[in-house]
């Protein structure tokens, strides 16, 4: 399935949550979950069905679009996840945090992940010295990050790092920001990952 192009706040309305789809608009009164109640689209405020089903789409819907993954993507993370010993839905959730578009958000070299995954595939991120253009790239502990040279003075890189200096850092990064040098420290846990995902939702869903 093709990546959504369309526009992303529809689907914070329709998941009823923030999922910071947008970079910086997302923290002020801007964003249209505190200015427009109710879901997207003409019966948006209709009153909802809820079926065990619902509730267990509705919270793999939302990982995967916090994440930016088409279906596809989405669904191999659980596959592999679920071959790893383990706990599938940690181990689901730990893979998805690892990925490199990932955790050049979480630096703050990007102010949204798309921005992020686009700074990756358009060549501006090294590991470990070496340029690398594949978003999903999985990065290990000891592994570092950092901008190109040629783009650590670029307004956006330099407007994202001071936005992100407000938002909780993830302790399983550590970030230089003089240089734009982070690095893996360990493997995040998931009391360390922030997102209000119910991965055994998504885990229920899969399995079924
Ligand atoms: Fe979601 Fe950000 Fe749009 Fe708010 S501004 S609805 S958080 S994408």
């Amino acid at each position: 399935m093709a990546r959504y192009c369309g526009a992303v706040c529809r689907l914070c309305r329709r998941e009823g949550e923030k999922l910071f789809l947008k970079g910086e608009r997302c923290y002020t009164s801007k964003c249209a979950m505190e200015r427009r109640q109710g879901g997207p689209g003409q019966h948006g405020r209709g009153r909802q069905a809820f079926s065990g089903f619902k509730v267990q789409l509705r919270a793999k819907q939302k990982a995967k679009r916090m994440y930016g993954l088409t279906e596809q993507a989405f669904r191999r993370c659980y596959t592999e996840a679920a071959q790893r010993r383990g706990v599938t839905g940690t181990e689901m959730l730990v893979a998805l945090e690892r990925r490199l578009d990932n955790c050049v958000f979480r630096l703050g070299f990007g102010i949204s992940r798309a921005q992020s995954r686009q700074l990756v595939s358009h060549g501006h991120i090294l590991v470990n010295g070496s340029r690398v253009t594949i978003p999903s790239y999985a990065v290990s502990v000891g592994d570092t990050l950092e901008v190109v040279e040629s783009k650590r003075g670029s307004v956006s890189v330099r407007a994202s790092i001071e936005a992100s200096a407000s938002r909780p850092s993830p302790g399983w990064l550590s970030l230089d920001r003089e240089s734009l040098k982070g690095s893996v420290i360990s493997l995040p846990t998931r009391e360390q990952i922030p997102a209000s995902i119910n991965e055994q939702l998504v885990v229920e869903l899969y399995s079924r």
